[in-house]
This record gives structure tokens, sequence and C-alpha cells, in this order.
């Protein structure tokens, strides 16, 4: 069997990220019922922030806030069910994984200990600039001279598949975190997957050429 790396995406993809960016929104002070998470969830990041209201420019401040908030959070936060599960298999099946978040790597090595599933990623590579995943995934791959064809980005949002898009790599969509099933489809995803259950399925199906 061909073995593959496999690079995760944290908030979203690994953390049941919501609950905390919900509470982050009323901490905030933007008001929105569950009618407008819905609707913001159809569209990119970039586009979701101005539909709160918050400009382009003021996009660095509120993820280093959320990630401020992300962090005192953490002893609540709770990773998707099904996801050590679903990890813990694609280990055994001897394939590398990894994470890419814009995150800290601290908070993203600490939610993945306390899950029990710390031991099982071979890196954890944290990006500050919420659009630079592709330079960071191009990085990743040539630093462990990986074959980008057989190299996965698994992601909850419309700009993971972009930047696994741009890094060469294999794009694979979650719908279970922040972007919604419709807006996932239009970024055209390689694969795009519903349950962490399926995870190991479609990645062994594909072979690399
Ligand atoms: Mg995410």
């Amino acid at each position: 069997m061909s073995k593959k790396c496999i690079i995760f995406d944290l908030d979203g993809t690994i953390v049941d990220s919501m609950p905390i960016l919900r509470s982050f929104v009323e901490h905030e002070g933007l008001l929105l019922d569950e009618r407008d998470i819905s609707a913001l969830r159809d569209l990119p990041a970039g586009e979701a922030l101005g539909r709160l209201g918050i400009g382009m420019w003021k996009l660095p401040y509120f993820a280093w806030r959320f990630r401020g908030y992300f962090r005192e959070s953490l002893p609540k936060a709770v990773l998707i069910s099904g996801i050590e599960e679903a990890v813990r298999r694609l280990y055994d099946e001897g394939h590398t994984l990894g994470v890419l978040t814009t995150n800290s790597r601290s908070n993203a090595i600490a939610v993945l200990e306390r899950g029990g599933i710390g031991s099982r990623f071979s890196f954890v590579k944290s990006e500050r600039n919420t659009f630079g995943k592709s330079k960071a995934l191009r990085r990743i791959v040539n630093g462990y001279a990986m074959k980008p064809e057989t190299v996965w980005y698994v992601g909850d949002e419309v700009r993971d598949m972009v930047a696994a898009r741009e890094a060469g790599l294999r794009s694979l969509a979650v719908t279970w975190g922040f972007n919604s099933e419709k807006a996932l489809r239009a970024a055209n995803p390689d694969e795009i997957i519903s349950r962490p259950d399926d995870l190991e399925s479609v990645i062994s199906r594909v072979i690399p050429n």
C-alpha cells in the first residue's frame, strides 16, 4: 500500500471550534443568531468577516484576539467526535500525519495531547498569516522532500482548499467545520467527506499517479 502524508488543519477540522467561535462572537458583542451563523458558513472567511462588519484590515487583529480567546478556552475545547479514531487508523496504516494551523503551535500541541493523539503527529506547524497557508504547505513539502501528489491537506474552509491546490497537493474538505458543504463544493476539492469515519477509506482509495 502506498504511504501518504496527511496534513490537517486544526480549528474546525480536528477541534470542534464552533462553540468557541460562537462564544467569541458573543464576547466581542457581535450579535448573531443561528441563522446568521449558518449564512456565514456559506462564505469564505474574508467575506464572512465583512458580513460581520469586520474589515479585512482588522483581520490580523481579530485573528490575534481569537487566538488568545481560543487559548483561554482550551480547557473547554473538545475534539470533533470520531476524529481520534480516524487519526489512529491513518497512523496505524503507516501514513505520516502533520498539522498546519493558523492557531499557535503551543495551542495545537496542547489540544492534541489532551485528546490523546499528540504522539500520532510527526509535525505541528503554525502559520500566523491567515492567507499564507499555501506557502507554508510548500515549505513543508520541500522541507521533508515529499512528493506533492502523495500529500493531502484536510481542512474545513474554502481557503484550505485553495491553499492545497496552490501548493499542488490533494485537497480533502470536511463538512463538519466552519464552511458549509455548499461553499466547500464550490471550491472544487479533490474529495469531500462529512464523517471522520470516511477519512481513511477516501485517502486509501486514491493511488498517486
Ligand atoms: Mg479550520
